[in-house]
C-alpha cells in the first residue's frame, strides 16, 4: 500500500514537472533573428569592411550565449550593400564572419545561420531588407510560425519585414537604433519593444 502511495506521488510529481516544462517550453521562441551591424557589432556609416573593423558591442556574446543555452536557433540576416558596391568582397565578407565566430567561440556562443544579402541599395532583390525576403526563407528553413519568431533589429529596415512577415519586433538602442526611435515612420511598426541593447532584449524575451 504504500509502495503504491509513494508510486502515485511519484507520478503526479513527475506529471507535474513535464506539464510545467512544456508550459515554459510554449513561452520560450522557436527562431531569434539578429541583424547585425549595430545589433551584434559597432555600426559603421563607412560599412565593416574588413575583420579589423569588427568590434562586437558589449553584452551581446552572453545575449547569444543566453540564446544557444535556451535551444532557441539563431539566424543572422544581414544586408551587406558594401558588397554591391564594391567596397569589399564576398571573401571579405566570409573572412569577417569567420572572425565573428571565433569570438563567439571564445565567449561560448555560436549563431545558426548567416543569411546575408549583398545587393546594391540601388538596385535591391525581394531578400533585401526591408524587403521580406530573407526572414521568409529563415522561417521556411527552420520550419518556425511566424509568431513563434522575434527579430531584432536597429533600423526601420529590419522591423518592416518583421511586421510583413508577422514575426515579434524588437528596436535596440544601439547602432542607428536612438535615430530610428524618433522616426515618424516607426509608428507604422505597430506593437514592437525598445530595448537599450541586445542583452536587454533577450533577458526580457528569454525572461531571464
Ligand atoms: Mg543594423
Amino acid at each position: 500500500m504504500i509502495r503504491l502511495i509513494v508510486f502515485l506521488l511519484c507520478a503526479a510529481g513527475f506529471g507535474f514537472f513535464v506539464m510545467r516544462s512544456l508550459r515554459l517550453k510554449r513561452h520560450l521562441p522557436k527562431l531569434v533573428l539578429l541583424d547585425r551591424d549595430g545589433v551584434i557589432n559597432v555600426d559603421r556609416s563607412d560599412y565593416v569592411k574588413s575583420k579589423g573593423e569588427f568590434e562586437f558591442i558589449p553584452g551581446s556574446i552572453e545575449a547569444i550565449k543566453l540564446l544557444n543555452k535556451a535551444r532557441v536557433k539563431v539566424i543572422v540576416v544581414t544586408n551587406q550593400g558594401g558588397i554591391g558596391k564594391g567596397l569589399y568582397t564576398h571573401e571579405d565578407l566570409e573572412d569577417i564572419h569567420q572572425h565573428m565566430k571565433d569570438g563567439l567561440k571564445v565567449g561560448g556562443a555560436h549563431v545558426d545561420q548567416i543569411f546575408i544579402c549583398a545587393d546594391h541599395p540601388d538596385s535591391p532583390s525581394h531578400r533585401r531588407k526591408p524587403n521580406p525576403g530573407m526572414i521568409e526563407e529563415a522561417l521556411d528553413q527552420t520550419k518556425t510560425r511566424p509568431e513563434e519568431a522575434h527579430m531584432i533589429g536597429d533600423d526601420m529596415r529590419d522591423l518592416l519585414p518583421a511586421l510583413q512577415c508577422g514575426v515579434h519586433r524588437h528596436l535596440v538602442l544601439t547602432g542607428k537604433g536612438k535615430k530610428t526611435l524618433k522616426d515618424p515612420e516607426l509608428q507604422s511598426v505597430s506593437a514592437f519593444k525598445v530595448h537599450a541593447n541586445l542583452l536587454e532584449a533577450i533577458k526580457e524575451i528569454l525572461k531571464v
